[in-house]
């Protein structure tokens, strides 16, 4: 824990900075990017409203009630107003320190509480008890129990975040950090090594586009060493406010990604890559920041990778297909990512690429926000799907395995024709086998 001097109504542990939360002008530049504010029309689930909330608990003018607690969840965290920030304020990151808030003072009952902790420190930061609690979820699938509670609509009777958590399940194949070899060598002229950081949730439900960004990084000259001793990012414990774990989660990536000989640290998971890039923050207190920037110069998203180097596109098979783009928030808010995505997908051969209305709009996934929230959820979502249906598209492109369950999930539901992709799955449609 970070013990720092007591601001206000705030703990001593992992408390907001105060001149972080004074950075805030009450200009409301913000206010239109919200969506929480832009479906409540309320002023504390704005960017500006939840920073007076957190400035009148560390002024101690008021405790850390259940207004703030709420938003603190409320808040999806999709940095949308940061990015219209003149002041640079981290709305986002504010409310997740206040999460952390939360858990110590207004904790969980005891049973929650105790499941709460064995997911966060026992169950994430362990990979090989990650892919074992999927195999009864595998074998759902595989012994046709999923398709007997889908045609038989049972669970449309009971608490919707069930239907919906249950609805998002993608199909699941074998675990595949144990199966990918810890070295891919590069086809054709050798161009440099990267290592690769797989993120937990898109090798446990979205398996191929790990293998396709393999597949394409080879193809592209690169040779891959993806350590098998890497754990969960971190974004999950930031998420719900266990900031200690992600502390200890980081520096177990950090020290073993730095052990490694390689040019760049490539993630396909926009919310891993954040998660990495906040690492030289996070791990602040601690001495060795020249090993911190290093870290965090070679952490690239796989688009800005690509765009960095330069994409080989001589030997690329033309992909005759419309294509519309989603920014993952933690893509485009959080990194800064959102050109490149572009530029990848407009460097495949027969891509005609049609931009959507909103498209760096949060989607409405944000972690747990989806079943949390699931009816504010739903109405961010339809306000996407509309702008997707526009475009006519294809397909719809992704980069972010939140984004993907959310997307796919809400396009199976409405009907509507297009699968939704990973953009490396469609630069991995141009690339040949070898
Ligand atoms: S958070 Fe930034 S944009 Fe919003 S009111 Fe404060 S200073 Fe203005
Ligand atoms: S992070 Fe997103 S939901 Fe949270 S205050 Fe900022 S814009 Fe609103």
């Amino acid at each position: 824990m970070i013990e720092q001097e007591k601001f206000g109504n705030f703990t001593h542990q992992d408390a907001p900075k105060y001149e972080d939360i004074l950075q805030c002008m009450r200009c409301g530049f913000c206010l239109p990017t919200c969506p929480t504010f832009s479906l409540t029309g309320r002023e504390r689930s704005s960017p500006r409203g939840r920073v007076a909330l957190a400035r009148a608990v560390g002024e101690g003018k008021m405790e850390f009630n259940q207004a703030m607690k709420e938003e603190a969840f409320f808040c999806l965290d999709c940095r949308a107003c940061t990015t219209a920030c003149p002041s640079g304020v981290q709305a986002g990151s504010l409310m997740e320190m206040c999460r952390a808030q939360v858990s110590q003072q207004h904790p969980l009952p005891k049973w929650q509480t105790g499941f709460r902790n064995f997911v966060l420190t026992k169950m994430l930061p362990n990979p090989d008890l990650m892919e074992t609690s999927m195999l009864p979820a595998r074998l759902y699938q595989q012994l046709g129990i999923q398709w007997l509670v889908r045609y038989s609509k049972l669970l449309k009777l009971g608490p919707k975040w069930i239907d919906k958590a249950e609805g998002m399940m993608p199909e699941l194949h074998q675990p595949l950090r144990q199966n990918i070899p810890q070295f891919s060598p590069a086809t054709g002229e050798k161009r440099g090594t990267v290592g690769f950081f797989l993120g937990c949730v898109m090798t446990l439900m979205y398996a191929e586009v790990s293998r396709q960004t393999i597949k394409v990084l080879n193809h592209q000259g690169f040779d891959i060493i993806t350590p098998k001793a890497q754990k969960c990012c971190g974004a999950p414990h930031m998420t719900e406010g266990d900031r200690e774990t992600t502390r200890q989660l980081a520096q177990h990536n950090l020290d073993l990604f730095m052990d490694l000989d390689v040019d760049a640290i490539v993630t396909d998971c926009a919310g891993c890559g954040a998660a990495l890039k906040e690492y030289e923050e996070l791990l602040a207190e601690r001495e060795d920041h020249t090993r911190l920037q290093q870290f965090h110069s070679k952490i690239k998203d796989i688009s800005e990778f690509l765009v960095e180097v330069g994409v080989r596109a001589e030997n690329l098979i033309p992909v005759n297909k419309v294509v519309t783009y989603h920014e993952p928030c933690h893509l485009c808010h959080a990194q800064g990512v959102s050109k490149q995505p572009r530029d990848l997908i407009r460097a495949i051969p027969g891509v005609e690429f049609r931009e959507m209305k909103e498209a760096s709009w949060c989607c409405g996934s944000a972690a747990t926000f989806s079943l949390k929230f699931t009816e504010a959820s739903q109405k961010i979502l339809d306000r996407k799907l509309h702008h997707v249906a526009e475009t006519k598209a294809d397909y719809l492109i992704t980069a972010n395995p939140g984004c993907h369950l959310q997307l796919a999930w809400g396009l199976r539901e409405a009907d509507m024709p297009q699968p939704v992709l990973h953009l490396i799955e469609l630069l991995g449609e141009a690339t040949p086998d070898h």
